[in-house]
């Protein structure tokens, strides 16, 4: 029935990227646009990490204080720009609002579904499409230096296996040692989460790009959408700069740019940049097997086939394009607290990317309320990889009609 609708998507991150792929699967013609390069922006340089562990958001009990400790200090993890306040105080507040239980519980729930589907759809697609994007399904370790925060991590833990069936195991000590030697001795111990998994996001979007062009997607670069024509409730074509595009239905998949289009949408989705940073390397001779989150400085360390690398920090400053050197030294002094070999020489790539990150944790799945054919699908924070198949899947079926395969009523514009 479908099979001659013609959908655009507007944004070539992993977002857009999968629901050009599941719409051309359905039958539908499907040219993606992209202000820049395909897949070069914030699904590029992350940590590469499919963790349907991490139902947990960036909004928990305490992230207040830390948020204020990261207005005062430029060596914390997590960094709020007081020059910037007035511009994310309306966001901060919301934020603030959501550091409680309930609304943790509230955002684990809504996550849930999309990132299990995800991962399910993941190992699927890279069999089907012999796609080779370094998939490796050895878990993630989160380590610890101190303690207290090792034993205090049982709870969490615990909370995970009652409320969403995910357990990890503990390691410490010679046990510790044995699984991952790269790691120094004398840290507290380690909890290893088995369900995630974790890739090369370059590789991941460029076997993306591959595939989308094999199945017949167009793929326009270098062009921006900057408005939609139409009427009466539906738009008829996005007009770029480069041609003006009509087609049936649009997917607007822009990740932290979103709410610059605004007018468009018909809506001012309270998402923010929240940056990020990475170092690409070359493997260190003793390279950590596991992929792993360095707890009390919340450093990622990613190990690639070919390299590795080192990647965290999240900063509120707007839409600010500095690469920012004491960040890139946050992520190596912090590595080095924990690994015998924390850098490597030559280093391939210093890369910041702008987390789509929503108050709430949640991301947007929704239509426009100015246009009944245009979609929403942005705002996935921290966990866009890790969402990003079922994400694609999920927007497919609603513009299909198909049964959607996760209830999207979470992912609403207006909660
Ligand atoms: C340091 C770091 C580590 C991370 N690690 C992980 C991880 O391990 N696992 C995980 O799941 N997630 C991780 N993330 C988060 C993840 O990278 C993001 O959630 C995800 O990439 C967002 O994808 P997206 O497609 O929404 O946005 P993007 O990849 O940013 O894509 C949006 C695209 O839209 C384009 N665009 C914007 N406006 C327009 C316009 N007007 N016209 C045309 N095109 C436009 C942009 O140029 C961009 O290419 C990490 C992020 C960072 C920064």
């Amino acid at each position: 029935m479908s099979g001659s609708k013609h959908t655009v998507i507007i944004g070539g991150g992993v977002i857009g990227g999968f629901t050009a792929w599941y719409l051309a699967q359905a039958g539908h013609k499907v040219t993606l646009i992209e202000q820049e390069s395909f897949g070069k922006q914030c699904s590029h340089g992350n940590c590469g990490y499919v963790s349907p562990s991490h139902v947990i958001p960036l909004a928990r009990p305490g992230q207040v204080l830390k948020g204020l400790k990261g207005m005062l200090s430029s060596e914390t993890a997590l960094r709020i720009n007081p020059s910037k306040l007035a511009f994310l105080a309306p966001w901060l507040l919301k934020f603030a609002l959501r550091c409680n239980s309930k609304a943790m519980m509230e955002a684990g729930k809504a996550c849930h579904p999309l990132l299990q589907s995800s991962a399910v759809l993941y190992r699927e697609i890279f069999e089907q499409q012999n796609m080779l994007v370094d998939w490796k399904t050895d878990g993630l370790l989160f380590v610890f230096r101190d303690q207290h925060e090792f034993a205090e991590y049982e709870q969490s833990d615990a909370w995970l296996r009652k409320h969403f069936d995910m357990g990890a195991e503990p390691f410490a000590g010679k046990a510790l040692q044995e699984l991952e030697p790269a790691l120094k001795p004398g840290l507290a111990g380690a909890w290893l989460y088995r369900c995630d998994a974790h890739l090369r996001p370059g590789k991941l979007m460029s076997e993306l790009r591959r595939i989308l062009l094999a199945s017949g997607v167009r793929i326009l670069e270098n062009t921006a959408m900057t408005s939609f024509s139409g009427g009466n409730g539906k738009a008829t074509a996005v007009m770029t700069t480069g041609e003006s595009i009509s087609a049936d239905n649009f997917v607007v998949a822009t990740g932290a740019w979103t709410p610059l289009l605004k007018k468009s949408l018909g809506v001012k989705l309270p998402i923010q940049p929240g940056k990020g940073y990475s170092i690409t390397m070359a493997r260190p001779k003793l390279c950590p097997k596991y992929p792993m989150i360095l707890e009390e400085c919340h450093v990622a360390i990613t190990p690639f086939e070919e390299g590795y690398r080192v990647g965290s920090t999240m900063e509120f400053s707007g839409y600010d394009t500095t690469l920012n050197r004491q960040r890139l030294n946050y992520l190596r002094s912090g590595a080095a607290e924990y690994l015998h070999e924390p850098t490597a020489e030559p280093v391939e790539e210093e890369w910041y990317g702008w987390r789509p990150m929503t108050p709430d944790g949640i991301p947007y799945i929704d239509r426009s309320p100015l246009y009944s054919n245009v979609w929403i699908a942005a705002g996935h924070s921290m966990l866009g990889i890790s969402m990003g198949t079922g994400t694609g899947k999920l927007v497919a079926e609603l513009i299909t009609g198909q049964k959607p395969h996760v209830d999207a009523a979470a992912y609403r514009v207006n909660r």
